[in-house]
């Protein structure tokens, strides 16, 4: 049986889109979460895996026998149809180690302006992507751990729109909304979200 703790939530990232997404969502369930701010000498895990579960496994085990206590990891990334899936699990540092957000959207829009140079992109409409979480709970007294993954499906813009969430969110546009991720609330990105429906999957599987 992998455990969740009854209170608090500690989840192992130090990606402050990721803890205040967790947080918004742990709260609906009367849980508070802790993140790696709150264990400062926890040091990072490096992330060599070549798929989202193997770097989110890897980072659950880790801080977990470092802890303790059963830890939650998230890996995620967007994966872009026109390349080839890019950035995949290199989503964080598309444009190089400790890259910003805004780095790597231009990145992204650079490699996209390539490719579509001369096509007639339809209300700029750039490609079709992804946006893909794995999440593991890793027990450490039992060495189980629970794994869930959501995705959502949407396009790659030109131009950025929106303010809210973090990374990717404003150039990836959801028809059914009509909007990007970064125009959407927490809650409205929660419910449609990658890491919103790894995050459901997952639940179900902790009251099992
Ligand atoms: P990770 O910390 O290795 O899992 O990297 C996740 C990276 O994927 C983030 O730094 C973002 O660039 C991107 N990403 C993951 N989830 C989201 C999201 O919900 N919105 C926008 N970008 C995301």
């Amino acid at each position: 049986m992998t455990r969740i703790a009854q209170d608090t939530v500690i989840v192992a990232t130090r990606n402050k889109g990721k803890v205040k997404e967790f947080a918004h969502a742990f709260a609906a369930i009367g849980k508070q979460v802790k993140s790696m701010y709150d264990y400062p000498d926890i040091p990072d895990v490096v992330e060599d895996g070549e798929t989202f579960f193997a770097n989110s496994y890897k980072k659950a085990k880790t801080v977990a026998l470092a802890l303790g206590v059963p830890v939650l990891a998230d890996d995620s990334g967007l994966c872009v149809d026109k390349l080839n899936g890019d950035p995949g699990v290199y989503s964080a540092r598309y444009a190089g180690e400790g890259a910003t957000d805004q780095a790597n959207n231009d990145k992204l829009l650079r490699a996209l302006g390539e490719w579509t140079e001369g096509e007639d992109t339809e209300q700029s409409l750039l490609s079709p992507a992804q946006f893909v979480c794995t999440l593991v709970l890793f027990d450490p007294d039992t060495q189980e751990h629970l794994e869930a993954s959501g995705q959502v499906e949407g396009w790659i813009i030109a131009e950025p729109r929106g303010l809210g969430g973090f990374g990717y969110d404003p150039l990836f546009f959801l028809p059914e909304f009509e909007k990007t991720m970064g125009e959407l609330t927490v809650d409205e990105k929660q419910s449609i979200s990658h890491r919103g429906r790894a995050l459901e999957q997952l639940l179900k599987k902790i009251e099992k």
